[in-house]
This record gives structure tokens, C-alpha cells and sequence, in this order.
């Protein structure tokens, strides 16, 4: 995956950047890709049907909601909560899938491929290939497939095949790999769904933009409630799909800051955490270049969060970019205070998100008391926390 020519400089660029590191032969299909996705994005039918999906089956536009118990509780600015755990299936992910998987309709392609760590993405893309009916493989590394058995149970439910891959270190990497050589053996029928604004160009740009829902949705709805835009938007940084989902309709309102929240883990060294604009640096990753989490030889380090969601060595290039320019900032919250978080946000207002979520929110908890009772903060609130409650018990109980 490290072959770089100039020409490839060109494509696909937030800054310095994003790209296209990439073999050949997966150029090839990227440029496809990229070509198709730029004749269709526009198009009034695809658009409407994008639309009819999200609101009938996804169950759009989700709910901004005012925590005035939280706010009350920190006394400070007002807190709303964009509610994409009310979504079908739990996540932001799905606004994601339903976009690539009505693309891949589109194509005329018929067999859809993706990667899975923890199984989340994999459950929302079987999801998307039963609604179109679509032939789905999920690679999942074989210790994944161990540690989340049920989540396995639940893609071969909705249709799909998992594939446990046995190479290497038998997780997420690669799992990537293996679904690669998929494509390059496969382009002509099979499309690859990534899940997250993270990969080469034209994956960033495709996920950011069926992720904007979240963001247009949400500045249209603080427009009506409040008068006003907010002062604040916020939100985790896995890969960093929900977060840009939020941002970017928000870029040209300068008065707006954004906050992306990155998973801290156990603390600042190596290995303890996985929050690259943190503690990386700029670095070629999976295809893109991007901050990335190293070891001493510059090769990406194995990484740790308490979210499974968040714990990879790099992020997204546009988030690299805001970063890089000084259009959002990127803190960082511990495995422990999203833990405090996830228990205080089901407490003081009924909702348990997800670990993930649960990171943006410890953020809003230290931020609040700080700011005005006239300032408003609007949290990402990504996903429900129902998936994470057996683990939160564990190390509750322990
Ligand atoms: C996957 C996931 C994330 C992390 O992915 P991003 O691309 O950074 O958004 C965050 N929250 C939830 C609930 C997730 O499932």
C-alpha cells in the first residue's frame, strides 16, 4: 500500500492531506469510483431516494434534543444532544451505508464487501445490503469473530457471510487487507463499503458527505429553536465520520468552534490511547496521509481505547486538516472520564450512550460550567449504549 507517484498528489487532497497511496490496480477502481460518485451525487432521483430512506427507514431527521436536566446539573451554557442513537440500528453509521449502498445500486453492482473490527459497520452494511438485497461478505479478523460472537449472529441474520480472517494478528488490519484483495480480485462486480471518513480519496469525501445530513439537520434545527447559531458543536473522533458529519456545514459560520474528542485511553504513552492529532503525526496510512499514531520506526503502533469504535491509529485527512489550519480543535478524554460520563448522561437524563459518544460528552461535562448560561453546545451524541453494557458492567463489577 506504499506506492506513491506525483500524479497521485492531486486527487483527493484536504491540505497536505488525504490521497491516494495506493497499489495500481486499486487506483484504477478508485478512479471509477470517484468519476460515478461525482455524476450521481446531484442527480434529483438519486437524492430523493436517498431521502425516502433516511426518513422512512432510518427514521430522519433525528431529534435535537435540549439536556436540560445535564445543563441545569453543570450550570453553565445549554447542552443539546443531536440524537443519532435513535436511529435504526443505533449510529450514525447507517446515514453511511444507505448513501453507498444506493451508489452501489447505482453502478449496477450487486455484491458488496466490508471490513468489521468490533462488528458495528458489519451489522450496518448487512443491514443495508437485506434492505436492497444485495450479496454481502464481511471480513472479520478470527479473534474479533471470538470476542464478538453475537454481533456475528446478527450479520448471518441479516443475510450476510463472515468471513474470519486468519492472517497476521487475526483483527481489524487485517481484516482491511483481506477485503482489499477482494476488491482488486472483484471490482467488476463487488463494491467495498468503508465505514468511516478515513481510506483513499474518494472514500473521505463520499462518507463525509452522507454523513452531513447530521450537520444540516442540526443547523437548520438550532436556527428554529434558538434564533441563533450555536457557540459550540462537538463530537468523538474515531475515524471521524460523525464528528465531520456535524462540522462541515458548520465551516463557514466562523463564529461556530468546533471540538473533536479523541479517546485518551489509559494516558499519554504509546499504546495507551488511540488519538492521533494528540499524540501522532502526519504519516501514510491504509492508502491516506493523515496524523497517525507511531512507534519509534514511524510504522502506525497498535493503539487502545475503552470504545472500540475510536481505537484506531489514525484519523480522518479533513479532520487532519482543520486541525493542521486551525478550524476546530481536538482535545483529548480519558477511558475513565468517558466511563464518569456514560453513567452520568444515562443517570440525569435517561439516555445511555454509547462508550464512543460518552467521550464527547465528559468533554461538554468540563466545558460547560466554564462557559455562559447563554452559550449553547450542541454534542454528537453518535450511538446508543446498549452494545456496551455487558463490558461496562465487567469493569464496573471488577
Ligand atoms: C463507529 C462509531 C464511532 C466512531 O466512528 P467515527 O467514524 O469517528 O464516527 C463513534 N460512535 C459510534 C456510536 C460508532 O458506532
Amino acid at each position: 500500500m506504499s506506492a506513491i507517484n506525483a500524479q497521485q498528489f492531486e486527487r483527493g487532497y484536504f491540505g497536505e492531506f488525504g490521497g491516494q497511496f495506493v497499489p495500481d490496480e486499486l487506483k484504477t477502481v478508485l478512479d471509477r469510483l470517484a468519476d460515478f460518485y461525482k455524476e450521481i451525487k446531484d442527480d434529483k432521483d438519486f437524492v430523493a431516494e436517498l431521502q425516502y430512506y433516511l426518513r422512512d427507514y432510518v427514521g430522519r431527521p433525528s431529534p435535537l434534543y435540549l439536556a436540560a436536566t445535564l445543563s441545569k446539573k453543570l450550570g453553565g451554557a445549554k447542552i443539546y444532544l443531536k440524537r443519532e442513537d435513535l436511529n435504526h440500528t443505533g449510529s450514525h453509521k447507517i446515514n453511511n451505508v444507505l448513501g453507498q449502498a444506493l451508489l452501489a445500486k447505482r453502478m449496477g453492482v450487486k455484491r458488496v464487501i466490508a471490513e468489521t473490527g468490533a462488528g458495528q459497520h458489519g451489522v450496518a452494511t448487512a443491514t443495508a445490503c437485506a434492505l436492497f438485497d444485495m450479496d454481502c461478505v464481511i471480513y472479520m479478523g478470527e479473534e474479533d469473530c471470538r470476542r464478538q460472537a453475537l454481533n456475528v449472529f446478527r450479520m448471518e441474520l441479516l443475510g450476510a457471510k463472515v468471513v474470519p480472517v486468519t492472517r497476521g494478528t487475526r483483527t481489524l488490519k487485517d481484516a482491511v487487507d483481506e477485503a482489499l484483495e477482494d476488491l482488486i480480485q472483484n471490482y467488476n462486480n463487488t463494491y467495498y463499503m468503508l465505514g468511516s471518513a478515513v481510506g483513499p480519496h474518494p472514500f473521505p469525501t463520499i462518507v463525509r458527505d452522507f454523513q452531513s445530513v447530521i450537520g444540516r439537520e442540526a443547523r437548520e434545527q438550532i436556527l428554529e429553536m434558538e434564533g441563533r447559531l450555536p457557540d459550540y458543536v462537538m463530537a468523538c473522533v474515531g475515524g471521524g465520520s460523525n464528528a465531520i458529519g456535524l462540522f462541515a456545514p458548520f465551516y463557514n459560520d466562523p463564529s461556530v468552534k468546533m471540538i473533536g474528542v479523541e479517546p485518551g485511553g489509559r494516558g499519554s504513552s504509546l499504546g495507551e490511547n488511540a488519538a492521533p492529532i494528540n499524540y501522532g503525526v502526519p504519516a501514510v496510512l491504509h492508502g491516506f496521509r493523515c496524523y497517525t499514531v507511531v512507534d519509534g520506526q514511524g510504522d502506525p503502533s497498535p493503539t487502545h481505547s475503552i470504545a472500540a469504535g475510536l481505537d484506531y491509529p489514525g484519523v480522518g485527512p479533513e479532520h487532519s486538516f482543520y486541525h493542521a489550519s486551525g478550524r476546530a480543535s481536538y482535545t483529548s478524554v480519558k477511558d475513565q472520564e468517558a466511563l464518569a460520563a456514560f453513567q452520568e448522561l444515562s443517570k440525569t437524563e435517561g439516555i445511555i450512550p454509547a462508550l464512543e459518544s460518552a467521550h464527547a460528552v465528559a468533554e461538554a461535562m468540563k466545558l460547560a460550567p466554564t462557559l455562559k448560561d447563554s452559550e449553547i453546545i450542541i454534542i454528537n451524541l453518535s450511538g446508543r449504549g446498549d452494545k456496551d453494557a455487558n463490558q461496562v458492567f465487567d469493569m464496573l463489577k471488577s
